[in-house]
């Protein structure tokens, strides 16, 4: 298969410029045809002469991943099932929001085909782990779903990126981090670091190069206090405990005026006591951190619940009793399962997610 130019940075582009003996600037040029201008062929490219746009068609490929089904909520979300070229499937969701009187449009991409850490609220751990996605096909789903908006007029653009879709982006760190990389090139897309945000479930090892390699925003998917309910939930954390997570979270070089978001999924008697809630600012003391609690989303492959609503509230007012920075957040995309926790196809695979209640 042919390089994809939808992987590639400037700087890249400029050096790939230079070794098809051509000057320098014919790459920015080509970068800012692709991601700035959103030319979607060579032929299109038309600040670059023929004889460049035919060498560059010969060699490379410009594809984007294709739109298998697009599913539309209630409350404009958007969710797209989206097949590279080799059959893999993969969701990104768009999620259009007004918060604080401020328009937020967010994007939500995928980082692999599955899953393989085994979370047992998520719909996409029951699909395990196809295949880690290339850097190409993670800035095609935002290509995609850019086309897709423009319909919609110029209020409709992805304000934020957000890697919460499938799969662990840790565990695909070369291709996210390259792929965060062109989101932020101010060449292109130009995308702010505090608009770019990275989840992980805690594979610790790559926190600290996540930190050297991105000024990023950073998402810690936690979602409980203590290793016992931790090593039931999310099996990753019987390699990498509560205890080595926060160490990371301690020495991780957050940049100035930063905090880490920390996601809780509230699953009825299992997270979400009082005790939880007062062990919470405990296990976080001294770092700076916003909680979003989000009630557990149903889906067919799970037998944990949502809690009650006021166990909810009471688990926001405990935390803010002790100071914390807690929102409750509400789920968007709920009717087309595009909320988190829910992204899956449900005919790809058997069903597997295990009833964790202790
Ligand atoms: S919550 Fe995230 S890390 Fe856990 S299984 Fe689902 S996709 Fe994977």
């Amino acid at each position: 298969m042919a390089p994809s130019l939808l992987a590639m940075t400037c700087a890249e582009m400029e050096r790939l410029a230079v070794e098809l003996d051509l000057p320098g600037y014919r790459g920015r040029q080509l970068f800012a045809a692709i991601f700035a201008k959103n030319r979607r062929q060579f032929a299109e490219m038309t600040t670059l002469p023929r004889p460049i746009r035919d060498q560059l068609a010969s060699r490379f490929e410009l594809d984007r991943p294709t739109v298998e089904a697009r599913q539309l909520s209630a409350d404009g979300s958007r969710k797209y099932r989206l097949q590279a070229k080799d059959g893999a499937r993969f969701e990104a969701v768009y999620l259009p929001e007004v918060a604080a009187g401020r328009k937020t449009n967010t994007l939500c991409v995928s980082s692999q085909s599955g899953c393989s850490l085994g979370c047992a609220f998520c719909f996409t751990a029951s699909l395990k782990r196809h295949r880690n996605l290339h850097a190409s096909e993670i800035v095609g789903q935002l290509m995609v779903v850019r086309d897709d908006l423009e319909a919609l007029g110029p209020e409709a653009q992805v304000s934020n990126v957000v890697f919460m879709g499938m799969g662990e982006p840790l565990l695909n760190f070369a291709e996210v981090v390259q792929s965060a990389r062109i989101l932020m090139d101010g060449s292109g897309l130009g995308y702010a670091p505090r608009r770019v945000t990275v989840s992980t479930a805690g594979v610790v090892p790559r926190l600290a190069d996540l930190g050297r390699a991105l000024p990023v925003q950073v998402a810690i998917s936690l979602n409980a206090t203590t290793d016992a309910v931790r090593d039931r939930i999310m099996p990753i954390n019987r390699k990498w405990p509560l205890a080595t997570l926060i160490d990371a979270l301690r020495h991780y070089p957050l940049p100035h005026r930063r905090r880490f978001t920390i996601e809780y999924v509230l699953l009825d008697g299992v997270n979400d006591s009082l005790d939880d809630a007062r062990r919470l600012p405990k296990l976080l003391a001294g770092i700076p951190v916003k909680v979003n609690l989000l009630p557990l989303n149903a889906h067919p492959r799970t037998s944990l619940a949502s809690p009650p609503a006021a166990r909810v509230a009471a688990f926001q007012t405990e935390l803010r009793r002790a100071g914390m920075n807690a929102i409750v957040r509400t789920a968007r995309g709920r009717d087309i399962a595009a909320a988190c926790g829910q992204l899956g196809d449900e005919a790809l695979t058997p069903a597997g997610a295990a009833d964790v209640r202790g």
